[in-house]
């Protein structure tokens, strides 16, 4: 057992400084692989988070003076020393979500695809120029930061999210304040000591731990401009609609629950690999895992889970210390008497159990939060383990009879984040691309996140407001375009009044 002398108590990011919390408010941060405490976050007041937000402003307009090539370059360092310093964030990363070292290995590398982006700053923030517009007139637009803007993060990618929400942010000028899970608040605390290493102004990269009265003010703080938020569904929406009233720019992304169509002709021994891999990968912790496998047919599905059954139960459930762990745990007690409760209530509504994760010895014995595989058959709409997101490893069998019913029952869920296809006929999968109102769609591939260099967002209750995480939207998201007109006369240039709208032509 960790005694009470090992919690570490941790601080917030401000001013460059790592800055002791005053509010008195604490959270209790675990390591979910033993369930024993290791940190204590303050969770910081509205005061505090006022004067974080403060100084960020105070700081903003030399940092939007800044060359954009001397910001990028400072992007550069900073990206080289995440890879400098890789084992001490992977081992970080896994202690505070119990993530195994490959997913955190693979989650770091999917966030420099983010900085790499932000390091090609200067290409997407390239304006546009007219010359002879009318007498002597040209005219440009171009792109200018915003301001302070914040970015609100979830759990499950303690490094990844972070680094797709605020990396452009900076190259483009902006100071970032980062409202960072407060139930990994470990790793951004590390990455804002990379920040400062690499050579970033002080303020122009905050870090404010806390919980509803740091949202709060960052929704409501007026110099604050643009939000970036990354979390649940209910929790998006609020934000959405409350950031939105102060007339911030608000782009808010929620969960997801994202199928994946089988069709007959599909290999079915590739599907339940990609299934395996794309469903309990990182204890199914991720907006993008796929929560229900979809069989057309009746042959295809009883083949499905013939195959299916014996390699989840071959699956190992375990510490990111010990090397062959496909999975560690979920982030948290409440998270794992979620999931259980979960099943239950699956079980109980009519689901047949194929696998049950609530077995094994590691779920009943560890004091860690883990729970096991577990897949329902003959799911249905309407059942509450289909309808809701659950975020654990409790994934669903739906049988459909036609890609038609597997295309309408799709559009009809309220969320839209990801879905993918498993087939190899190319009229299947066009029909599937062109009619499935999801916002991320794969074809024979498991989980179709694109690259960073691509916009990323969900559709329906997946996604609030119009902007993407990754992908070149970040540079238009984080800044806002200007229109020039000038004209620069001789001094004895013969001018009269005209009082005709201008119709410049001249
Ligand atoms: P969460 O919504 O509980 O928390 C996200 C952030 O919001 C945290 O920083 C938290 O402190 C804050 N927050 C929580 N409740 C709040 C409230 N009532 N008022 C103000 N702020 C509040 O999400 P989580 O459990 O940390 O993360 C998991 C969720 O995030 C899942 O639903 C997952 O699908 C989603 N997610 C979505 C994406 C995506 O790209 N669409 C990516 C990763 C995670």
């Amino acid at each position: 057992m960790t005694t009470a002398q090992e919690v570490t108590t941790l601080s917030h990011f401000i001013g460059g400084e790592m800055t002791a919390g005053k509010s008195g408010r604490y959270g209790l941060v675990y390591n979910p692989t033993t369930g024993e405490v290791i940190a204590k976050v303050p969770l910081a007041s509205v005061e505090e988070t006022r004067v974080a937000i403060a100084k960020a402003q105070t700081v903003f307009p030399k940092w939007r003076d800044t060359s954009v090539a001397k910001r990028t370059e400072i992007v550069l360092k900073f990206r080289n020393l995440i890879t400098e310093n890789m084992d001490e964030l992977l081992q970080i990363i896994c202690r505070e979500s119990g993530k195994t070292v490959e997913d955190a290995k693979g989650e770091i590398t999917r966030g420099l695809e983010s900085v790499d982006l932000a390091i090609g700053a200067p290409h997407l923030v390239k304006g546009e120029y007219s010359v002879d517009v009318g007498g002597q007139i040209n005219a440009y637009s171009a792109k200018y930061p915003l301001g302070v803007v914040a970015a609100i993060s979830p759990f499950n990618f303690p490094i990844m999210v972070p680094l797709a929400q605020t990396s452009m942010a900076i190259a483009v000028g902006n100071a970032v304040v980062l409202k960072a899970s407060e139930r990994v608040p470990m790793t951004s605390l590390y990455v804002s000591e990379l920040w400062k290493k690499a050579g970033l102004p002080d303020g122009i990269w905050t870090v404010v731990n806390g919980d509803k009265d740091a949202v709060n003010e960052i929704l409501e703080n007026p110099s604050v401009q643009a939000i970036s938020f990354v979390g649940s569904t209910p929790v998006a929406k609020y934000i959405y609609e409350t950031g939105s009233k102060y007339g911030k720019r608000v782009t808010a992304l929620g969960g997801g629950k994202n199928n994946m169509v089988v069709m007959p002709d599909a290999d079915l021994e590739q599907v339940a690999n990609a299934f395996i891999g794309a469903a309990y990968g990182a204890a199914s912790q991720r907006c993008m895992a796929i929560s229900t496998i979809m069989p057309v047919g009746q042959d295809t599905a009883d083949r499905l889970v013939g195959i299916l059954k014996d390699k989840i139960s071959a699956l190992k459930v375990g510490s990111y210390t010990e090397p062959d762990t496909d999975f560690g745990p979920v982030i948290s007690q409440q998270s794992k008497d979620a999931v259980l409760a979960a099943i239950d209530r699956g079980e109980s509504e009519g689901a047949t159990v194929v696998c049950d994760g609530r077995d094994l010895d590691i779920v009943k014995e560890s004091k860690g939060f883990f729970v096991g595989p577990t897949l329902l058959d003959n799911v249905k709409p309407g059942m509450e383990i289909y309808e809701q997101e659950v975020f654990g490893p409790a994934r669903n069998i739906v049988r459909v009879d036609s890609l038609d019913e597997a295309i309408e029952l799709i559009n009809q869920h309220e969320l839209g984040n990801g879905v993918t296809i498993f087939t190899n006929d190319g009229f299947a999968a066009r029909q599937f691309t062109t009619q499935i109102d999801v916002g991320m769609v794969g074809v024979n591939v498991p989980i179709p996140i694109p690259v960073g260099y691509h916009n990323f967002a969900g559709f329906k209750g997946s996604r609030f407001g119009e902007g993407h995480m990754f992908g070149p939207d970040q540079a238009r998201f984080f800044t806002k375009t200007k229109t020039v007109s000038e004209r620069w006369m001789t001094s004895n240039a013969s001018t009269s009044s005209t009082f005709a709208f201008p119709s410049n032509n001249d």
